[in-house]
């Protein structure tokens, strides 16, 4: 069984550090004008994401700006994470990696829109551990040419194939994200999906989405441990964390 953790509104919370270092790389490269606030991030995939931001400002968006804008944005998200306070790990997330991490059965890993740099980065400011995530799959690694979020879950039975050296079947993947575009991602391969309203999108949105099951948020281990490892079914769960009818 695989468990795959989105970073940003799902694991923490870095206060729009990661939005405002897009400012501040942008103005750095391209001048004051720049604007961070052109698109949206909940959900996105990095690359994609500093495509559009570059295209909304008529700037050219080939490989090698792209790379310019993803190493200025580095540089300017760890001096922002390195103010105290701002980052943190949201509820009941350490606590359920901890739960989750002897169980034998179960792999922990990442399925993010970030770049592994900064995403590392994030994790470490909000004081979590990456080696706890065994198997990590980037916002860069879709191998296709107009990147979506949907061709990451392959890749990660892929990694989790050169990790246990056994085949994975979508069905036992469980991928655990804060808007529409991660459960999206999970149902367009028959994963289960469970959504947590600590981010980009509201309850409602995600109840509407087709989540298997949405969560305030991850603080109630007991009951979300006992539905990731049991796939507990539609009524088995506690008052806050309510299943989709
Ligand atoms: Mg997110």
């Amino acid at each position: 069984m695989l468990i795959l953790f989105d970073i940003d509104g799902t694991l923490l919370r870095t206060q729009r550090m990661g939005v405002l270092a897009v400012g501040d790389a942008g103005r750095e490269l391209f001048g004051a004008e720049f604007r961070e606030d052109l698109v949206d991030y909940a959900g996105g995939l990095d690359p994609v994401l500093f495509r559009k931001v570059l295209t909304a400002h008529d700037l050219p968006c080939e490989t090698a700006h792209i790379d310019q804008l993803r190493a200025a944005y580095g540089r300017h998200l760890q001096r922002r994470l390195a103010t105290p306070g701002k980052t943190h790990a949201l509820p009941g997330v350490a606590e359920l990696i901890d739960a989750l991490r002897p169980h034998q059965h179960i792999t922990l890993g990442l399925l993010t829109g970030n770049f592994p740099e900064t995403g590392a980065a994030k994790i470490a400011a909000a004081g979590l551990n990456i080696e706890h995530f065994h198997v990590r799959v980037w916002g860069c690694d879709s191998p296709h040419e107009a990147a979506l979020r949907e061709h990451l879950p392959p890749v990660a039975v892929e990694r989790y194939r050169d990790l246990r050296g056994a085949d994975l079947d979508f069905a036992h993947i469980t991928i655990i994200g804060d808007t529409i575009h991660d459960v999206r991602c999970a149902k367009a391969h028959g994963c289960r999906a469970l959504a947590v309203a600590t981010g980009g999108h509201d309850r409602a949105l995600l109840e509407a989405s087709g989540a298997d099951l949405v969560a305030d948020d991850l603080s109630d281990t007991e009951v979300i441990l006992e539905w990731l490892i049991n796939a507990a079914p539609v009524g088995a769960v506690a008052t806050k964390t309510e299943p989709r009818p």
